[in-house]
């Protein structure tokens, strides 16, 4: 393992170890699992108090109960999920990596690793983004660790299943972005201060100020020269971009027709 030639893993992963949660031992041997396509995202199906969201404690309570309903309801051999994320961007280790899960359904566990969302079909059904962030960070790990492959699906991909339950699985469908990325709406673009004079013609003004907005004009797609010098091609762009805005066409640069030039949203010159 050169450096040289591997990138070096920096897995920004909060595992909570199986020793960490109390897990009870496997009743049996894990089947090896090589390598997957991917991962497939579920949720608990049932109801999430949804008092876990400022509870650790909690979470750690609901993962052994669903690895005692898995070995003493199932007859599984342990819980059913290679690993569980919590709303505090903690990853539960479950059976972990290169092992088979169970949770998949038959057939399907060789395919991908099986990483359960702590929400539910009542309670806490919509996913905080602890939890978003904490399946990510599983993603990752067995991306880097597993021999896992890019594929993020539901288990209902493939399987007769509402899980992982609307709101998760609208997320996968999403391309499963990392919250507070590109997939929140942004705020839209500010205007830099208006220069403090009205930018009119006639006669030309010059100034940097003129430059500026004959710039943003141009990148909204109007035709006009970027030559820091207000004239008569400036001022017809003003006025049939004021025109377009529904605001008075007196050719004038003022701090609405100044503001707008950065803040109205695109569209067609009409
Ligand atoms: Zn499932
Ligand atoms: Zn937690």
């Amino acid at each position: 393992m050169s450096p040289t030639t591997l990138p070096e893993f920096t897995v920004a992963i909060d595992l909570v170890l199986r020793r960490d949660w109390n897990a009870r031992a496997p009743r049996g041997a894990y089947t090896q699992l090589d390598s997957t396509k991917g991962v497939k995202v579920h949720y608990t199906g049932g109801r999430v108090n949804p008092g876990i969201v400022s509870d650790h404690d909690g979470c750690v309570s609901l993962v052994r109960s669903i690895q005692a309903h898995h070995m003493d309801g199932n007859g599984w051999i342990d819980l059913g999920y290679s690993f569980v994320a919590c709303p505090h961007q903690k990853v539960f280790e479950g059976r972990g990596l290169h092992h088979l899960p169970a949770a998949n359904g038959p057939g399907l566990n060789a395919g991908h690793y099986a990483v359960l969302g702590l929400v539910g079909n009542a309670g806490l059904v919509q996913p905080p983004d602890g939890v978003l962030h904490a399946i990510l960070d599983a993603v990752q790990y067995v991306r880097d660790q597993g021999h896992a492959g890019r594929e993020v699906k539901g288990h209902r991909d493939g399987y007769a299943t509402d899980c992982p339950g609307d709101p998760l699985y609208a997320w996968v469908r999403r391309g499963a972005p990392r919250p507070g990325g590109t997939a929140p709406p942004r705020p839209g673009p500010v205007a830099p201060p208006f220069p403090g004079r009205l930018l009119k013609y006639p006669p030309v003004m010059r100034g940097e100020d003129v430059r500026t907005w004959q710039r943003q004009m141009r990148t909204r797609g109007w035709d006009l020269d970027v030559d820091g010098a207000y004239g008569p091609g400036s001022r017809d762009v003003c006025r049939r971009f004021q025109r377009q805005q529904g605001i008075e066409d007196d050719g004038i640069v003022g701090p609405v027709t100044w503001r707008l030039a950065w803040e109205a949203p695109a569209r067609g010159q009409g």
